[in-house]
């Protein structure tokens, strides 16, 4: 997603929001944390059933919920917006009791629902939700010739603004259905693989969609409007894209970008993951969003972001920033997903990676370094950018842009490409369609590597302040060198000297010193493959 854009303006306006509040714990704990009446079940499936009158801007309908109890109980936690009604919510012919907290709907049966056992229930709801969030959460629009475009983008708020659900990053539905009622001379286009369309006989039809995959609540989307159909194919996997019908020749050009992403994607973590539901780009009256196999696309047909050059250096003009990035994020936040919003850099960080790969991969590496290191600019410093867990924190920015520069970081202490292109392969594979937390990763990468990384993670990621490299050449040819980290074992390997002929040295916090015949001025430190700060004292 990118929460933090639209025009310079509000760039300035996130920044410094961000720098002020975004770790603060959500005081609604019931929606951050994890408890009793959530982790007492699993999720199997949800069909999501909606009739969407644009016209009176409401919705309703049902979510069917099919969960399996892990442990004995008679509750469950749901949530849906307090702006929606519930209806009524039944399990079979019975209806069930249900008491509204907040967006919390706790869910009470009649009799004890058994540990292993699978269960049903259609929860009912029907209202005028109000736009809410940075993208509006659901927001019932008109297209520049004045028809009606209805979107959904709720990331920030939570999907239970617009549909009820379990609402929380923990636990996904293995699979889901679609079904949205529009007037008829609109589409809906929605996660995964269209299943057919039905006319309802009432000026309504209805519009099936199948998702094979697990999925994040958040990335379940509508988009209703005057859409116009075009497809491409890279190798087997459909290619699918809606757009108004006054852009399909903008269209074609811009989206041919589509097959050279899944190329970089392919090559470097392996196929596109979600095959089956195939791969779509759809236009949506904001800059773009990772729904997964729907990515939406408002960049402006243009080449870089929102028609500027976001890095600055002359990279990221060549190529469209939301096809690459909203796309990067099929792998990392759709494949790989976090399980609590405070580890939301693994998806906005390794996707801000995966630009980064995504530039090597076209343009080469000294490019791909080149914009890398030209996201030092964005990086603030002043929160961790793992944020509070269980309170449904929002980390800072710096989780996007510090957080590729930690992976480009990482990729240096561990100095043998081969061996680290295989571990994030190898990364990526063994975590796909799970939902993980940083510790996970940690855990991965010490394994994998047979290192001890977790300083370095717990430096970049659990404190706000970069590792200062400490230089004092107060001795003619030699100089001495220690780290200054808020973690006491942080011990990363850094290479020094001159570049061409650099030396790699392992600093600690204690003093250690080498021989140069380098002066103070000549000395150099590699700060492009490793993000740090360097201090030379005399
Ligand atoms: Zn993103």
């Amino acid at each position: 997603m990118h929460k933090f854009i639209t025009g310079i303006i509000f760039l300035f306006t996130a920044l410094s929001l961000s720098a002020q509040t975004p770790s603060k714990p959500d005081p609604d704990e019931l929606s951050g944390e994890y408890g009793r009446y959530r982790a007492n079940n699993d999720l199997i499936y949800y069909h999501l059933d909606i009739r969407v009158d644009p016209d009176k801007k409401h919705i309703g309908g049902k979510t069917t919920i099919r969960f399996k109890m892990l442990s004995d109980d008679n509750r469950i936690q749901l949530e849906l917006t307090q702006a929606l009604k519930v209806d009524k919510i039944v399990m079979g012919a019975a209806e069930l009791k249900y008491q509204r907290d907040k967006r919390a709907v706790f869910v009470d049966f009649p009799s004890m629902l058994k540990a292993g056992k699978t269960y049903d229930i259609d929860f009912f709801y029907s209202g005028n939700p109000p736009e809410t969030g940075r993208f509006g959460g659901i927001t019932f629009k008109k297209d520049p010739a004045g028809r009606h475009w209805v979107n959904t983008a709720c990331e920030g708020p939570g999907a239970s603004v617009w549909w009820p659900n379990k609402d929380q990053w923990r636990d996904e539905v293995e699979s889901m259905r679609i079904s949205v009622a529009v007037p008829n001379n609109l589409t809906d286009v929605s996660n995964g693989k269209f299943a057919g369309k039905t006319d309802l006989g009432d000026g309504y039809t209805r519009w099936d969609w199948d998702v094979h995959y697990p999925i994040n609540n958040y990335n379940v989307s509508l988009n209703i409007g005057a859409y116009q159909h075009f497809s491409d194919k890279y190798g087997d996997l459909p290619l699918d894209y809606y757009v108004l019908p006054e852009n399909v020749e903008k269209a074609k050009k811009q989206f041919s970008q589509a097959p050279g992403m899944h190329k970089a994607f392919e090559h470097y973590f392996g196929e596109y993951p979600f095959k089956k539901d195939g791969y779509k780009l759809i236009e949506a009256p904001y800059s773009g969003m990772e729904h997964q196999s729907a990515v939406t696309y408002g960049n402006r047909w243009a080449n870089g972001y929102l028609e500027r050059d976001w890095t600055g250096v002359g990279i990221s003009t060549k190529f469209d920033f939301i096809i690459i990035h909203e796309s990067g994020h099929e792998w990392f936040g759709n494949a790989v997903s976090a399980a609590d919003t405070s580890d939301m850099w693994i998806h906005e960080g390794w996707t801000t990676y995966l630009e980064c790969l995504y530039v090597e991969f076209h343009y080469g590496k000294a490019d791909g370094l080149k914009y890398t290191n030209a996201y030092k600019s964005k990086v603030q410093n002043k929160l961790p950018i793992i944020a509070q867990r269980g309170v449904d924190a929002t980390p800072p920015q710096d989780q996007y842009f510090k957080g590729a520069l930690f992976l480009n970081t990482l990729r240096s202490v561990i100095d043998d490409d081969k061996k680290w292109f295989s571990l994030i392969r190898g990364f990526y594979q063994k975590h796909k369609y799970r939902n993980i937390m940083t510790e996970d990763m940690v855990a991965y990468f010490n394994r994998e590597s047979g290192r001890n990384l977790t300083p370095v993670f717990d430096q970049y990621l659990r404190h706000p302040a970069l590792p200062v490299l400490e230089l004092k050449f107060d001795t003619p040819g030699s100089v001495s060198y220690r780290w200054q980290a808020n973690e006491k074992a942080f011990n990363m390997p850094v290479k020094v000297g001159s570049s061409g002929s650099w030396q790699t040295i392992q600093p600690t916090g204690e003093w250690q010193t080498m021989k140069t015949g380098l002066s103070k001025d000549q000395f150099e430190v590699a700060t492009d493959l490793y993000y740090i700060e360097v201090k030379k004292n005399n």
